[in-house]
């Protein structure tokens, strides 16, 4: 049997809601729904969600707080966003599971290569909350690590915009868009795609980069499709 497509999405936490710890329902309903209908391309999809809008290491809630706590707080966001969004693609009737990065019991199994890899081969959309499981690291480092772990051939990072870009597109109205760029253009530009940690990953382990608009309805499928939008980091 040849291996059928694999992708890993990454969503920020902030896509489901604003900075104040919530979760919006019609924002959970909206990706459950673009992830019910990529898979009906025969894709098998991974997905990291982060936990920004609820909590991040290095806000100012945590500024008082031991990194080491509020980065475990943090990664427990993660967990949160993860079942919310679990629970909306089922509702969706898409079979769909959360593995953790650590040993959580009822939350969901935790993650290995082989058991996610079963899970993609049987047809579920697997969800993988927790981050890396340690403080010091972003869910974009945790999405890359997954990605090569579960043998993805891309990783797609959904945005509230469509690419990367020389300045901020939502600050600077001249900015320019990129269709392409390498791992060495988004270290040494410093440009905003991931953190060095998760791009450096990227590059040593040969995985693309997919930056793309997640919130314009049927772009997921559409970059799923090979559809030539967004903006592709490779070598
Ligand atoms: N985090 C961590 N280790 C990890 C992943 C995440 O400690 O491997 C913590 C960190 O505090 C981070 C928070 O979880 O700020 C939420 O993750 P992130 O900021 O990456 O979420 P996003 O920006 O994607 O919503």
């Amino acid at each position: 049997m040849s291996k059928k497509k694999r992708i890993l999405l990454k969503l920020s936490g902030e896509s489901l809601g604003g900075d104040n710890g919530s979760i919006d329902p019609f924002l959970l309903n909206y990706f459950a729904g673009e992830v019910h209908e990529a898979v009906e391309t025969g894709t098998q999809i991974g997905i990291v969600i982060g936990g920004g809008n609820i909590f991040r290491g290095l806000s100012e809630q945590a500024s008082s707080m031991d990194r080491v706590v509020a980065d475990k707080m943090g990664m427990l966001a993660t967990v949160i966003n993860s079942l919310a969004l679990n629970d909306a693609i089922k509702k969706l009737g898409t079979d769909s599971v959360v593995l953790t990065a650590v040993e959580m019991g009822p939350f969901g199994e935790r993650f290995n290569k082989k058991l996610a890899i079963e899970y993609l081969n049987s047809g579920k959309i697997i969800i993988i909350a927790g981050g890396t499981g340690n403080p010091f690291f972003t869910t974009d480092t945790a999405a890359v690590l997954r990605a090569v772990e579960i043998d993805a051939d891309v990783i797609l990072k959904g945005t509230r915009v469509d690419g990367v870009y020389d300045s901020d597109p939502e600050k600077d109205p001249n900015a320019k868009r990129f269709d392409s760029l390498s791992y060495m253009d988004v270290i040494s530009r410093d440009l905003k795609v991931m953190d060095i940690t998760a791009i450096s990953l990227a590059k040593d382990n040969d995985l693309p980069i997919i930056v793309f608009n997640a919130i314009e309805r049927g772009n997921l499928e559409r970059v799923i499709k090979g559809e030539n939008i967004g903006t592709r980091v490779g070598k």
